[in-house]
């Protein structure tokens, strides 16, 4: 019998926090308000903490909850130490506390799989399982709508409705009732076709029955994510962008910002180039606005040393000046601005140009970053994402978990089942990682058959158990292959992180030499690097 399991379960006398969802959180909550309290003697403080710890004990094993079971036998432990001897501020106990409670938020988001939003589908009964998942990762739960008599009130609360065109459908008949069902939904709603089909004239329909975006077999994941990513951001009102304006007039500012405010654009303004380029470099806007004449240094010489920056290098610029000569126009934009355009413009065209530039901007940021086949974060940005959060917990004082995990006799299964059913594979370990791994963690293709996992506050030992997890998980996924033989692979992977390890080099490196142990070890396994190895 595994040890942690729990024969019969003792009776749980719970304080009056509640044992649904909101019970860990809120169980954290009152750790911490306990140990702060300023008011209770520090022997009440303990006392009173190491009830509550050890009605929580019960409760995690009882839930088996392994990860927080660990955290609290921690604390109960420090409490006993501090009994003994220990810190007059509790200082260990209270960095223990503020752990367990990140660990709660941490815990909670990845068991969490309640949808955020709903993705309306109509012309088949059937979803594509890539589809499905990429639904999933995005926050979407998906509902089936008819096309004939739609229910009202789906309508009313959907910001996303997907078309699939089959081959055999009458497209004219259903691009006229979409537009009616578009025309019910609310105004920022996107529509999104799904088709088999790819010529001038399904697209011309397309347009013409007003959908947002279309997308072709085969489905290209990088660009579905996006446009989801993109649908749920809309969603959520229209998301905030933000456009940096530099003119030597501090006038052309202030007019500016009142009229961006109302659109829910947010406007950083600078009269000096230098200050421009901080501002750029820091913010990272949307969208650059330039006057083009300007005291210091003209606009195009602006562009130049803004396009000459790696940070800066794809971002809309856009002139802004009285000019009218062509032959100055077309210079300046073949130095590096996207568009020119008149001072005098009125400000909802102006507002609808930074709009749509920012969009599509966004759009192709995120389509650099990610990976084609799978949809993840591609080598680039999923090794640059382990220098930002190392970044931020150092910052914040916050553990980090890197985690480097490679599937095991990967070559064997190209070789007995060709390189599509191997394809099969790295899709179907993504989607488990995506699904099973919330936004805020990193999830990327490392290389072929390796991938990478970013765990922001996420102690070594907690990652091991989780991707431990993920492991066994796999291991159990029948995935058909080409031949509709049914097989199952595993995966091997390799924990590190800070505070052990101090540099993105030096993380990558442990993760990487703790994947190899676990190879070693003889596969199917997941091991981790410490300060001591
Ligand atoms: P180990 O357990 O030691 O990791 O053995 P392995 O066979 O998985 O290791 P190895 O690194 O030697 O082989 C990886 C193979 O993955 C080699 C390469 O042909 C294959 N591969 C790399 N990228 C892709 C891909 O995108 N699709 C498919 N189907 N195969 C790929
Ligand atoms: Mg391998
Ligand atoms: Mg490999």
């Amino acid at each position: 019998m595994p040890d942690d399991a729990v024969t019969e379960p003792e009776p749980i006398e719970l304080p009056d926090w509640d044992t649904g969802p909101r019970g860990w959180p809120m169980a954290a909550a009152s750790l911490r308000a306990t140990v702060d309290d300023p008011t209770a003697r520090r022997a009440t403080r303990l006392a009173d903490l190491q009830s509550q710890v050890r009605c929580l004990i019960q409760r995690a094993r009882h839930e088996k909850l392994r990860v927080l079971l660990g955290a609290l036998n921690r604390i109960d432990q420090e409490i006993d130490r501090e009994h003994a001897q220990g810190s007059a501020d509790l200082s260990r106990l209270n960095r223990l506390i503020r752990y367990f409670d990140r660990l709660v938020q941490h815990l909670q988001k990845t068991r969490d799989d309640t949808p955020e939003a709903i993705a309306l589908y109509t012309g088949s009964t059937e979803l594509p399982e890539l589809l499905e998942d990429s639904l999933r990762r995005s926050g979407f739960g998906a509902h089936p709508i008819h096309l004939e008599n739609p229910d009202p009130a789906l309508l009313e609360h959907t910001g996303l409705l997907i078309y699939l065109a089959r081959d055999t459908a009458d497209h004219e008949r259903e691009f006229t009732q979409l537009a009616e069902l578009k025309k019910r939904m609310s105004a920022c709603a996107q529509s999104l076709m799904i088709s088999q089909r790819d010529d001038f004239a399904i697209r011309a329909a397309a347009v013409r029955a007003g959908i947002d975006h279309v997308i072709t077999y085969p489905i290209d994941s990088a660009r579905l994510n996006t446009l989801l990513t993109g649908a749920r951001a809309y969603e959520c009102d229209d998301e905030q962008i933000t456009v940096l304006l530099v003119d030597d007039m501090a006038t052309a500012g202030m007019y500016w910002r009142k009229q961006f405010a109302r659109a829910n654009v947010r406007l950083l303004f600078e009269t000096r180039p230098q200050a421009a380029f901080d501002t750029a470099i820091a913010e990272q806007p949307d969208v650059i606005l330039l006057d083009l004449y300007m005291p210091e240094m003209d606009g195009v010489d602006l562009a130049r040393i803004f396009r000459e920056h790696p940070q800066l290098s794809d971002v809309p610029i856009l002139f802004m000046s009285t000019e009218e000569r062509d032959q100055h126009r077309l210079e300046a934009k073949l130095k590096g601005g996207d568009d020119f355009l008149n001072k005098s413009i009125a400000g909802d065209d102006l507002i609808r140009m930074v709009r749509y530039r920012a969009q599509r901007y966004r759009q192709a940021r995120a389509e650099r970053r990610t990976d084609s086949l799978t949809g993840l974060l591609n080598h680039r940005a999923i090794t640059s994402l382990v220098d930002s959060e190392l970044d931020r917990a150092i910052r914040q004082e916050q553990p980090l978990s890197v985690v480097m995990i490679d599937i095991d006799k990967f070559k064997h299964i190209n070789d007995t089942h060709g390189h599509p059913s191997g394809d099969r594979v790295i899709r179907r370990l993504s989607t488990l990682l995506n699904t099973r791994l919330r936004k805020y963690d990193g999830v990327g293709r490392y290389g072929g058959e390796e991938f990478m996992v970013v765990l922001p506050a996420t102690e070594i030992d907690a990652a091991v158990e989780l991707i431990d997890r993920l492991r066994e998980q796999f291991a159990e996924i029948a995935v058909t292959t080409e031949a509709g033989d049914t097989i199952h692979c595993q995966f091997s992977a390799g924990v590190a992180g800070y505070p052990e390890h101090i540099t993105p080099q030096e993380i990558i490196s442990a993760a990487d030499g703790a994947l190899y142990s676990a190879k070693q070890a003889g596969r199917n396994q997941v091991k981790a690097r410490h300060y001591e190895d």
